[in-house]
């Protein structure tokens, strides 16, 4: 996916912020912070958005989540955090390699869109 932005940050050919890599995980600081805390956690494997997760890479979305539970220790985020997924168009995804949003360090607003 020679195309993608996210893939190149994980190859290091764009630079970022990393706060953790595992064999399947990368986590890096959002360059647009919405909230104090705000990291966006992706599988190594291009997956272009949730809409196309299924049986044989569903395992990559666990390892995610198993890393956000790690992130969210480490950076602090004992009082609770959001993690956030935006699918395509209507979704508002931008960037169209799978990843989650998480987002704390502040009480979030209630707001769901
Ligand atoms: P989404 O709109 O859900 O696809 O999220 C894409 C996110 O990637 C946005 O929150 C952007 O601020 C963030 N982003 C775009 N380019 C970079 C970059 N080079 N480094 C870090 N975050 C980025
Ligand atoms: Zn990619």
């Amino acid at each position: 996916m020679n195309d993608c932005l996210f893939c190149k940050i994980i190859t290091g050919d764009i630079p970022c912020s990393k706060v953790y890599e595992d064999e399947f995980v990368f986590a890096f600081r959002d360059i647009n912070p919405q909230a104090p805390v705000h990291v966006l956690v992706l599988p190594k494997e291009h997956i272009c958005c949730a809409d196309k997760i299924d049986g044989t890479n569903s395992h990559l979305v666990a390892k995610c989540f198993e890393a956000i539970a790690k992130i969210a220790s480490a950076e602090g985020l004992t009082n609770g955090y959001r993690v956030i997924n935006n699918c395509g168009e209507d979704g508002g995804q931008t960037v169209k390699h799978l990843h989650f949003h998480v987002l704390g360090g502040e009480k979030l607003s209630e707001k769901m869109a």
